[in-house]
């Protein structure tokens, strides 16, 4: 079937949850994506954050094909190996002593927001629960991450919303203490917010805000969903800001395009989820974590980190060419290959001629476009996305 006829199906049969681009994707490798007719596109979208690595990274795919001709699912029993093994990565390279697994960055910001509420809870008292949450932030589509979302749009038609939930201007220390309460167990945010416009605060703020939790005896999530897996140029961006949460969250990039979620936590923390607490029956499978190990082994033995930082200044600098160029681009900013380029029209129509001409742009708060590329991204990737833009941005 041609793209067409897929998009005629998938509007008779798929339930209307996103606005879609008309791009029917059926194949990917490394940085480009193909459509049913056969065009190829210039990936930087990367799933939203998600194919870090580009599309179908060979080692992602071997361990794939490996762990699913061995044991595709199994729970309920002693943790399988590809979980242990991802567990001990992630928690050798952060301040967490321990990993849980779940499926998706909604569901792994649900079960901070649990251990937050019952960890404080058990420590302080019953009324300890309230969580401090960010304007402008979003942390999913189920009722406790809407809810903690700080977005009206993600929030309208869906009340009454959990309660507990109170939300204060990014970037703002000031706002933030003045927002605590007796009842705070927890603030939680996004290191760099992504959905909210690619917004970087400044690194007093979060030292300021470690300041409020130290002192207050709250909790500090940082929501690494969209940010961590080496977006930043770093492992978890928060390491940018000199920083340490006391649980973080994960998802999207961890496994390469699998399904995943995980939230970690440091010991004290985590010895409030005994058995019978949380669970999920899919997270930490064999096939998603064996796929985690192959991408978080690729992140740290292939420099990865290194070129995502030195691609990121590249990108950087060439975006800032445009702003130069262009008077409707009004700011450029970001770290690493997590870029934001704020404009003062709306974005759709330049993500609408992208597609046209074979580059995948994205909006991100209507008149902010978000570069997400793949981490493997080369020069002459970012020389032919370039071009492009620049042509679309001459006609308008
Ligand atoms: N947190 C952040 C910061 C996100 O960007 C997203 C997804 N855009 C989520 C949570 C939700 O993740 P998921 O869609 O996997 O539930």
């Amino acid at each position: 079937m041609n793209s067409a006829q897929w998009i005629a199906k998938g509007d008779k049969y798929i339930m209307r949850t996103y606005g879609r681009y008309p791009l029917v994707p059926v194949k990917g490798e490394g940085c480009y994506l193909w459509d049913a007719d056969g065009k190829r596109y210039l990936d930087f979208l990367a799933g939203v954050a998600v194919n870090n690595l580009g599309h179908c990274h060979p080692r992602v795919v071997a361990a794939l094909q490996k762990q699913a001709a061995e044991l595709i699912h199994c729970s309920n029993y002693y943790h399988i190996p590809t979980q242990i093994e991802l567990a001990e990565i992630l928690c050798n390279h952060s301040f967490a002593d321990r990993a849980f697994f779940c499926n998706s960055g909604a569901e792994a910001n649900e079960a901070a927001i649990k251990l937050a509420r019952k960890y404080s809870r058990e420590k302080y008292g019953q009324d300890r629960y309230e969580i401090i949450t960010a304007l402008a932030s979003f942390h999913g589509r189920t009722m406790a991450t809407v809810s903690a979302t700080g977005q009206e749009k993600v929030q309208k038609f869906f009340d009454p919303l959990l309660h507990g939930f109170l939300h204060v201007p990014f970037n703002d220390a000031d706002a933030l203490e003045k927002a605590v309460t007796p009842n705070t167990c927890a603030i939680m945010l996004e290191p760099i917010q992504g959905e909210g416009g690619v917004v970087v605060p400044d690194a007093e703020y979060f030292r300021q805000v470690r300041r409020i939790c130290d002192e207050n005896n709250l909790l500090l999530i940082f929501d690494e969903v969209q940010v961590g897996i080496g977006r930043t140029g770093k492992l978890f961006a928060h390491e940018h800001f000199g920083v340490t949460p006391d649980i973080m969250t994960l998802a999207k990039a961890l496994a390469g395009g699998a399904p995943i979620g995980t939230m970690l936590a440091r010991e004290d923390l985590a010895a409030s989820f005994g058995p019978g607490t949380h669970g999920s029956t899919f997270g930490g499978n064999p096939l998603v974590t064996a796929a985690g190990v192959a991408v978080m082994r690729t992140i740290l033995e292939e420099g990865i980190l290194n070129h995502t930082e030195e691609m990121g200044e590249y990108l950087m600098g060439e975006l800032e060419g445009l702003k130069k160029k262009f008077p409707i681009i009004t700011d450029v900013r970001g770290i690493g290959l997590m870029i934001g380029m704020e404009l003062s029209v709306p974005a759709g129509d330049i993500v609408k001629k992208g597609l046209e001409r074979g580059v995948l742009l994205n909006v991100a708060q209507d008149r902010v476009l978000r570069f997400v590329p793949p981490l493997i991204v080369g020069k002459k990737e970012v020389d032919e996305m370039i071009a492009v833009l620049d042509g679309i941005l001459a006609e308008m």
